[in-house]
């Protein structure tokens, strides 16, 4: 067996450009300029010792696809060098990476804090999975610092958050809610999915934990599902890497060469799709068909200055509420062209959601009144397509929406 060589060792003074091309690169005794793609589920050794080493954790190697994999291996260490975490490990998808963050380190008895503003299937892991299995939780409004604070117990393990939040774009301040949490013994798993990893780094703000589902922007061409987590090499190594190894959420190596080769366009269509995010959302405040829009980003956002502090753009993302509730906003989805409905989001395609009858319709009238999902709210990812047809297609569908 040859080993691989690995290319980067001067990575730590790499900007983020440069590490999101070559870094945690791996070559092959080929010399292959791509990254390689190393399709296997298992690996041979020489010899019997070979085996037993590996297995003891004596001798480097690989031994199965679902603990390790060198094409996974690139992935989680490119992504590694961006985030500025000590470990990563990659998963199926991004709920595997938030269920296995959370239960890699989670047992009868422990509490949760939680916002309750989350992706729909987060919710779901918080507030019905964990409780199945003895780990209460209670659910805060994640912007109310004194919200947290009185939801702390004893026993209170963790406290998880994604900023901005799904589907209204509200931000939970990163440094307040960890230093509480610190103050408290807890652990803060953050999802920086809308924030992607360009623009806001939990880490440096005092998070724990940070997960993504990488089917988002970081593959960025709606092709395939992956996770990732990333954190402290202690609790990767000893309380993450086992679960995932004997539970078995891996991420496929096919999927983590798309991902590989989706981190080093990052910057270029994240920066682009927050430039037409920031045009949309202006373009939108100016409508008379627009109630209200919902954009970190904007000057008049009431929570601008938290944006400013912990994000560098004001995201890719645009949320809005539009005049006449539901029928008009059917109406609006209905006339785009060039903007496609979709559950999904961070594609080179913008999509748009009418969270209310799809991503959030499990939740009751209350629960989503609670989280500021009407009938007229629309959630809108914004893809690579030239800004003047985006708004073209936006201005003749708000049109659309009136009649
Ligand atoms: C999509 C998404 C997830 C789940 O990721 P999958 O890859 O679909 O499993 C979790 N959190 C947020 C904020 C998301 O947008």
């Amino acid at each position: 067996m040859v080993a691989l060589e690995e290319q980067d060792r001067r990575a730590e003074d790499w900007r983020s450009g440069t590490t999101l091309v070559h870094g945690g690169c791996l070559r092959s005794p080929f010399g292959e300029t791509s990254e390689a793609l190393f399709l296997n589920s298992g690996f041979v050794y020489e010899t019997a010792e070979e085996a037993e080493a590996r297995f003891k954790g004596e001798a480097e190697g690989y031994v199965y696809s679902r603990y390790a994999n060198p094409t996974v291996s690139m992935f989680e260490q490119r992504i590694c060098a961006l985030e500025g975490a000590e470990a990563a490990r990659g998963t199926a998808s991004g709920m595997a990476a938030v269920t296995a963050a959370m239960l890699c380190q989670l047992q009868a008895g422990d509490h949760v804090v939680s916002a309750r503003a989350l992706f729909g299937s987060c919710r779901y892991v918080v507030e019905d999975l964990l409780p199945r299995f003895g780990v209460e939780s209670t659910l805060v409004d994640g912007r109310d610092i004194a919200a947290w604070r009185a939801a702390v117990r004893p026993n209170t393990k963790l406290f998880f958050f994604e900023t901005p939040t799904n589907p209204t774009l509200e931000l939970v301040d990163i440094q307040a809610v960890s230093e509480l949490a610190h103050e408290t013994g807890a652990q803060v798993v953050i999802d920086n999915v809308f924030a992607t990893p360009m623009l806001q780094k939990p880490l440096a703000l005092g998070a724990d934990i940070v997960v993504y589902s990488a089917t988002k922007h970081i593959d960025g061409q709606g092709r395939c599902l992956g996770g990732v987590v990333l954190g402290a090499e202690d609790f990767v190594e000893e309380k993450l890497h086992d679960f995932l190894k004997h539970t078995g959420p891996a991420m496929s190596p096919f999927n983590a060469w798309v991902l590989l080769k989706g981190l080093e366009t990052l910057p270029l269509r994240v920066e682009r799709q927050c430039a037409s995010a920031a045009m949309v959302a202006d373009f939108l405040a100016e409508r008379p068909e627009v109630h209200k829009v919902y954009f970190p980003g904007r000057k008049e956002n009431h929570q601008h200055a938290i944006a400013g502090r912990q994000m560098t753009a004001g995201g890719p993302l645009v949320s809005f509420d539009i005049a006449g509730g539901k029928a008009a906003a059917f109406r609006f989805l209905n006339a785009l062209q060039i903007v496609k409905i979709s559950n999904n989001l961070g594609d080179t395609k913008s999509l748009v959601t009418h969270p209310a009858t799809t991503t959030h319709q499990r939740l009751d009238e209350q629960a989503r009144a609670e989280l500021g999902i009407s009938d007229a709210l629309m959630r809108l990812s914004l893809g690579l397509e030239d800004i003047s047809d985006l708004l073209g297609d936006i201005d003749q569908a708000l049109s659309a929406s009136r009649i």
